[in-house]
């Protein structure tokens, strides 16, 4: 049995408080870019520090994609969340094909699960959860 490999280095990781996205934060202007940038998108600078996120965001849309790939069968849900810092991240949400997608402003919360397999290993990626009860950060 082999470790699970992350989809990509420096994207996230789990922390003592739980699930994080790494971003980059401008010290030039305070634009945050996910995934973090070494220059700053918004101006340019390469004055950039290292951001957590967190893991809580807000739903802002979300759409079931019908058409499947060689990772997801048809059916999935991706949307976007607002984080902290105002960034706007695209995930697959963990929603079961035929449930009502949630309504805008939804809090979510991130989870980093083994999403699908890739030369025999499993590859670790984050995707957010509905959670109704949980009060958004930034909100
Ligand atoms: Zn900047």
């Amino acid at each position: 049995m082999t470790n699970p490999v992350p989809l990509r280095e420096g994207l996230f990781r789990e922390t003592a408080a739980g699930p994080t996205l790494l971003a980059s934060c401008c010290t030039a202007c305070g634009h945050t870019s996910y995934p973090p940038a070494p220059r700053c998108l918004d101006c340019g600078s390469e004055a950039q520090e290292p951001v957590e996120l967190g893991s809580d965001g807000e739903l802002l849309c979300a759409t079931v994609v019908h058409m499947g790939n060689n990772r997801y069968p048809p059916g999935y849900t991706v949307g976007y969340v607002t984080m902290p810092h105002g960034v706007r991240v695209f995930a697959q949400l963990a929603i079961s094909a035929g449930e009502d997608l949630p309504a805008p402003g939804t809090p979510m919360t991130l989870e980093i699960v083994p999403m699908w397999r890739e030369q025999e290993q499993d590859v670790l990626a984050y995707r957010f959860v509905p959670a109704p009860g949980k009060e958004s950060a930034h909100a």
